[in-house]
């Protein structure tokens, strides 16, 4: 059996060679615990603390306002475990990935009021559709900075500003940007910003949050002194040094990345026979969904695994849900079910992407004669 063509990079990316690379040593040789105060464990701090250093620079952003966590939920999680003093009032937008969803269900049930923002029919979330429901008692504002599942790209800097404007913290899941978006959290002005390791070609299970200094955020987990005592437990030292090669790449190749991206997305898109591609006015090039009318998306994600092409309906987190993208179904998309959610990276070339696309062709063909 041929190597399915993987067209789902938004789900997860490969380990870069150059990544892994500089994260091996760590592993075998300098294995050490960089809490440990002798020379070898120091030898691991320093190279934690370069990985920060690394990590920082990426994002315009100081080392002390870097904390490492497990991933992108766990940065989420953090972000959103608390309100500042006083406040009561959380928004969050409407098209978040789950773990933003679930951490806003939670403040509801400890009492918190939430608002959801709905974005326009282009995927973007609004300043004026954030200020209407902004109040002197809203303490955190969560909107992501590229959306999972259509790839719009939100006015950060703009929402940011919305909410100081009423005393309220603005936090953004970055996960989805680092490969084309140009991440400054001093110029755009957030208060906390999450990533997550995986989505650019380092390992799974490491990411970050950034806190702005000055703000005083509740330890999120207690135990040792790691992380300046925010976050406790035995740093995983290649998975950070890989992390901080990763974002620094990532971040230096931005428009080579997005000039790839759009080669391999159009060259795709311009094979389909069938389908509609959701337009965003403002989006990234390496994220499409397509409503393919009259074809059900589950069924089709999963005939196209079947015939070679791995896709998705929605995020990973949610697969397996019967409904589709929340996403869509704000932004007012018509038959959001029949929509396929295709994702392209770094290793997608115009061939793959052009084979993938006769597969979808016959595919859809098939599945709606029958
Ligand atoms: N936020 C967004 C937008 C995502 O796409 C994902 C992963 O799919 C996450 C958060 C969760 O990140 P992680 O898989 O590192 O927990």
């Amino acid at each position: 059996m041929k190597t399915p063509i993987y067209l789902d990079y938004a789900a997860t990316t490969p380990v870069d060679k150059e990544v892994l690379s500089a994260a091996l040593p760590f592993y075998t040789q300098s294995f050490y615990n960089p809490s440990s105060s002798h020379a070898l464990g120091q030898k691991a701090a320093a190279a934690v603390d370069f990985a920060r250093e690394k990590c920082a620079a990426a994002i315009n952003a100081s080392p002390s306002e870097i904390y490492f966590t497990s991933g992108g939920t766990e940065a989420i999680n953090w972000a959103m475990s608390g309100l500042p003093h006083n406040k009561k009032h959380v928004v969050v937008s409407a098209i978040e990935h789950d773990a933003v969803m679930a951490c806003a269900k939670r403040f509801t049930e400890n009492g918190c009021d939430v608002d959801f923002v709905k974005p326009d029919e282009h995927g973007i979330i609004r300043a004026d559709a954030l200020k209407s429901v902004l109040r002197e008692s809203t303490g955190l504002v969560c909107v992501m900075t590229v959306n999972n599942i259509v790839g719009s790209i939100q006015p950060i800097k703009e929402l940011a500003l919305a909410a100081h404007e009423v005393g309220a913290l603005f936090f953004t899941d970055a996960v989805q940007a680092v490969n084309s978006i140009d991440i400054d959290a001093k110029y755009t002005d957030v208060d906390m910003l999450a990533v997550s390791g995986h989505k650019f070609y380092a390992p799974k299970g490491i990411g970050l949050l950034y806190v702005k200094r000055g703000l005083s955020v509740k330890p999120f987990m207690v135990g040792g002194e790691q992380e300046r005592g925010m976050r406790a437990g035995t740093v995983d030292v290649p998975s950070v040094v890989a992390m901080g090669v990763a974002i620094e790449m990532a971040q230096k190749n931005v428009q080579e990345y997005n000039a790839h991206a759009s080669e391999v997305a159009n060259a795709f898109t311009s094979l389909l026979k069938f389908g509609n591609v959701v337009q965003c006015e403002n989006k990234t090039a390496d994220i499409i969904s397509i409503v393919f009318d009259g074809v059900n998306g589950g069924r089709l994600a999963i005939a196209l695994s079947c015939s070679g092409v791995c896709c998705s309906v929605g995020s990973a987190c949610s697969a397996g849900s019967a409904t589709p993208p929340q996403t869509l179904i704000e932004m007012g998309v018509k038959n959001a079910d029949c929509a396929v959610r295709f994702s392209f990276g770094k290793n997608t070339t115009v061939t793959s992407a052009k084979t993938a696309a006769q597969i979808v062709n016959t595919t859809v063909k098939r599945l709606m004669r029958v």
